[in-house]
Formats: structure tokens, sequence, C-alpha cells
């Protein structure tokens, strides 16, 4: 596996391949968890490279979120694809070849400032999907995604890319891009990797402990009760989304705050007031997990279910 720090080393391996070699890119934010390898292992049933890009990307958090404390573990990722690679199996066509993880500098030779009136350049917003849902609270987020997928795509030049489900949004918004724009690349959308108690495996989870990690997986609880009601032949979103809400408020109480739970279609976003069967509708939901001790971050945690 051979890591790449510049655009330029990046770019000379990348030129060095035959035509008929395929390159599948999974980006990540580095922390790589179960989840992320299950990206990467799709990748490798597909392509003859896997390039995982390791960018801990400044342009989608606000100058209030977490940057500064989002965990960095460099080695461990660089182990965890090696045993990824050690563990496929002889069907794969391909494995973790390369490992791009640029400077911020590389990315963002004119500076990135958080503070967004500050910012200078180029910056790609997906209009008006990243308004919706996570853009809500988190108004920065998806042009921050957007704007350092399109450079990622323009340096990895990949056949194939792979994105989770987790981040339903984040795939929704990306397939946009990548039609809008014109790049000739395949998404694949991963299933979400989940803790035995249901919990969407994220980077983030790292900050919960105790009675906050054991109070987490009510988030995924809520959106199985709604997928019940669904499931038992309700289509009213408000009746859906009552559900939801009903086992937040049962079993999060003072420990949880709902941003939003949700019901949106798949192409723009736009919220539905009835779950049109056999159409994927988008059942996602957002809540902070509240300190319990001083000390601690609130941590934010997503999740979704596709209706279908
Ligand atoms: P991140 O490093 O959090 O930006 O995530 C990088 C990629 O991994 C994104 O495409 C995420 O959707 C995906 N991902 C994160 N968590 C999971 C999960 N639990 N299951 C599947 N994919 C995930």
């Amino acid at each position: 596996m051979q890591v790449y720090n510049s655009v330029a080393s990046y770019r000379a391996w990348r030129a060095s391949l035959s035509a008929d070699s395929t390159v599948g890119v999974v980006p990540t934010m580095g922390a790589l968890h179960a989840g992320h390898l299950s990206l990467a292992r799709a990748a490798a049933t597909a392509n003859t490279h896997v390039v995982v890009t390791i960018f801990l990307n400044p342009a989608q958090f606000a100058p209030t979120e977490d940057l500064a404390s989002y965990p960095k573990t460099m080695d461990q990722d660089l182990a965890a694809l090696e045993a990824l690679n050690a563990s496929l199996p002889p069907s794969a066509s391909g494995q973790v070849t390369t490992v791009f993880a640029p400077t911020v500098a590389e990315m963002y030779p004119a500076g990135i400032p958080l503070v967004r009136n500050e910012q200078v350049g180029t910056f790609i917003e997906v209009v008006p999907l990243s308004a919706a849902l996570e853009g809500g609270t988190r108004p920065h987020f998806f042009r921050g995604v957007a704007t350092v997928c399109t450079k990622l795509f323009n340096i990895t030049r990949p056949h194939n890319v792979y994105f989770g489900q987790k981040d339903v949004q984040q795939t929704v918004i990306l397939k946009r891009l990548l039609r809008d724009l014109h790049f000739d690349i395949t998404m694949t959308v991963v299933p979400t990797e989940r803790e035995a108690d249901g919990l969407a495996m994220s980077s983030r989870n790292v900050f919960l402990s105790g009675e906050r990690r054991k109070a987490a997986p009510v988030l995924y609880k809520a959106l199985r009760a709604a997928e019940d009601v669904y499931n038992g032949g309700e289509g009213r979103a408000s009746v859906i989304l009552e559900a939801a809400r009903q086992v937040l408020e049962r079993e999060g109480a003072g420990m949880m705050k709902l941003d939003y739970v949700s019901l949106n279609e798949s192409e723009l976003l736009r919220e539905v007031d009835t779950v049109e069967r056999g159409k994927g509708v988008i059942l996602s939901a957002a809540m902070w997990v509240l300190p319990t001790v001083e000390g601690e971050g609130t941590v934010r945690l997503i999740d979704n279910l596709i209706l279908e």
C-alpha cells in the first residue's frame, strides 16, 4: 500500500496505471471503523485499485463544531486497511493499493478559514438539497462536502466511488453533483454498518461512554418504531413520525435533544405528507446527545432508513 500526501505524487502514480485498470475511490475523514472498511471491501470486489482518501476537511466544519477534537488515528487507519487487504477473498478483483492523505495546504491552496465570509476561492453548492435536513442546523456543511469531493474526484480520477447509506443526504447530493457536473463516475451506496445494539457506526462514537453510549441506540430504535407503523399499513407522515418522536421522548428524555425526524423524497429531498409505497422514501433523524458530566461535549448523531 502506497501513501501519497501530495497531489503531484498521487497524480504521477495515477498516470502510470494501464488503461484497463479500474480505480475505486472511498473518501473518508479517517478514524476508520468497520463502516469505512465495508466501503473499501465493496470497492475491492469491483476495481483493480482501491484508493482510500483520508482528509479531515475543514470546509465542512463551522467554527463552533468539533474540527479540533475530531479523532485522528492515521497509524491505526493504515493498519486497518492492511488487515482488510489480508482478509479479502481470492475472488476480489483488487485491493487497497493506495491511500491519498493530502495536507490542508494541498487541498486548499488559498487557505480555508472556518468563517464563511472570510473564505476565498471556488466552492460548490448543490441547491436546494443542501439546505434540507442536516443543512437546517449545519448550513455550511454540504458546501464543504461538495467542494472537497469535487476536488478529490478531479485529483483521484475514479471510475467508481463508494459512499455509506448512513449519510443518506450526502449520497443524494453527491449523485446530483456527479450528474450536473458531468463526472463520468459511478456511485455505489453501501449499507450502514451497526454495532450489535443497532447504533450506526461513526467516528464520533468514541466520544460516547457510559450512560450516553448505552442510550445512543434510541435513535435507531425510534426509526424502527416509525418503520413498523409504516409496515403496518400507515401512509400519513405525521403518524409515522409521531411514533419515532414518542420513542425518543420516552427513552431519551433529559439525555437527548432531537433536531429533526423527517420523511423526504429521494430526488430533491422535499418533505412528504404521505409515503407512497415503492418510491423509496427517506426516513431520517438527527439528535444531540447532551453532556452528562462536566467536560463532555455534545455529540451529534444521525441515522436513516428507507421506506420501500
Ligand atoms: P466519514 O469519514 O465519516 O466522512 O465517512 C466516510 C464514508 O464512510 C462516508 O461515505 C460515510 O457515509 C461512510 N460511513 C460512515 N459511517 C458508516 C457506517 N456506519 N456504515 C457504512 N458507511 C459508513
